[in-house]
């Protein structure tokens, strides 16, 4: 059986939801997007998704349309629709159907999208091995020409990223930032745990203020574990004891092996461990409850 999914106010079967070949998200890649999760029947860190929503569409000046309010009740009401507890949540806002020019004045409303389904993006062995990254040639996009804290839909950089590294045997590429530091992953945050510290880049290096990442951050302070958003090098990543990525979709993932060399014993490390049973306990609080509790504070 096929999805729901919303479509600009109304909800219609998987083979229904069709946009323009106008649209500026699909002529352009014009256009924001988030990706969330719900966990036991709760949409986790909604609320900090919302807002990133909105303070990308702010960034490229775009009108959703709706208000926090509405959208998440349009989230909730997909879920609802497609009888999901447990899924993955993808929201994209396109600048809408425009003229074949790029001028986005021409898009008078914007498209509206939502979609949950139930994703698998790497196999459960890879939660207990680890896996291995490589970093790439091709660098993150420079902060100033299209900053990565925008959740655009214009994921070149990224995917370009991806190719590089699967064309080299590796599932997934490390970016670094314009001065050769450590950036991120194609859709994931990355973590290194060196001399006792846990790093991660900061937002200034030009990365995605991952909600992951920083639920992460929340969680190691509470477990008394230092960490610092601090730029690295890749010889910091090489000789680390441990490195692992953080995403909505990926969660957290242990790292293994960086180009070529082990990472710490080569096998998921026991900071690692920590914070992803933290992890876990978290996603069963956080958040709306998507059959019960339809009062919220967005
Ligand atoms: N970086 C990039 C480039 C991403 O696409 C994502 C996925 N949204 C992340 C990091 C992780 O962010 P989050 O934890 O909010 O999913």
């Amino acid at each position: 059986m096929g999805l729901i999914i919303y479509l600009n106010g109304s909800f219609v079967s998987e083979e229904d939801a069709k946009i323009s070949v106008f649209d500026h998200g699909f002529l352009y890649g014009d256009g924001i997007f988030e990706g969330i999760r719900a966990y036991h029947g709760r949409v986790f860190k909604l609320e900090e998704h919302l807002k990133r929503l909105y303070e990308s569409a702010k960034s490229i000046n775009l009108t959703i349309g709706i208000n926090k309010k509405e959208m998440q009740e349009v989230i909730l009401e997909t879920l609802r629709q497609n009888g999901l507890k447990d899924a993955y949540i993808r929201l994209v806002v396109s600048r809408g159907k425009g003229d074949l020019g790029l001028d986005p004045r021409k898009c008078s409303k914007a498209t509206i999208i939502c979609i949950a389904a139930q994703i698998k993006l790497f196999e459960p062995s890879m939660y207990e091995q680890g896996l291995e990254v490589k970093t790439v040639a091709i660098r993150r996009n420079n902060p100033d020409s299209l900053n990565p804290r925008i959740k655009s839909l214009n994921y070149l950089n990224n995917i370009l990223a991806k190719i590089e590294s699967t064309q080299a045997g590796v599932i997934e590429a490390i970016m670094l930032t314009q001065d050769g530091y450590v950036a991120e992953g194609t859709a994931d945050n990355i973590f290194i745990y060196r001399n006792d510290v846990l790093l991660t880049p900061p937002l200034s290096a030009g990365i995605l203020e991952g909600i992951t990442r920083n639920t992460v951050i929340r969680l190691a302070k509470e477990l008394k574990i230092e960490v610092k958003e601090e730029l690295f090098t890749r010889h910091d990543l090489y000789t680390a004891d441990e490195c692992f990525l953080t995403g909505t979709a990926a969660e957290l993932i242990p790292v293994i092996d960086a180009d070529g060399r082990e990472i710490g014993d080569g096998v998921p490390g026991p900071a690692f461990k920590q914070l992803l049973e933290a992890f876990r306990t978290h996603t069963h609080v956080d958040g709306p409850d998507i059959y019960s509790n339809l009062e919220t504070n967005v």
